[in-house]
């Protein structure tokens, strides 16, 4: 992680890839995945993130490149 753009010029995907924790493996994620999923009472499933190279959690079913977080 070399280079550095300043936060508005992230998409969704980047910034949820920052604020997100990191997995170095498919099988190292879907551990965590099932830990934290059975702590949160939610269904979590892992995908591969373009920009890090390595793998997120996330509470959809399928990760969605450029899906924006409504809270
Ligand atoms: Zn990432």
């Amino acid at each position: 992680m070399s280079k550095r753009k300043p936060l508005h010029l992230l998409s969704a995907s980047e910034r949820n890839c920052r604020a997100k924790g990191r997995y170095v493996s498919e099988r190292v994620a879907k551990i965590y995945a099932e830990r934290i999923g059975a702590q949160r009472e939610v269904r979590l499933s892992v995908y591969h993130c373009p920009h890090c190279k390595k793998w997120h959690l996330t509470s959809l079913p399928q990760p969605i490149d450029d899906f924006e977080v409504v809270a």
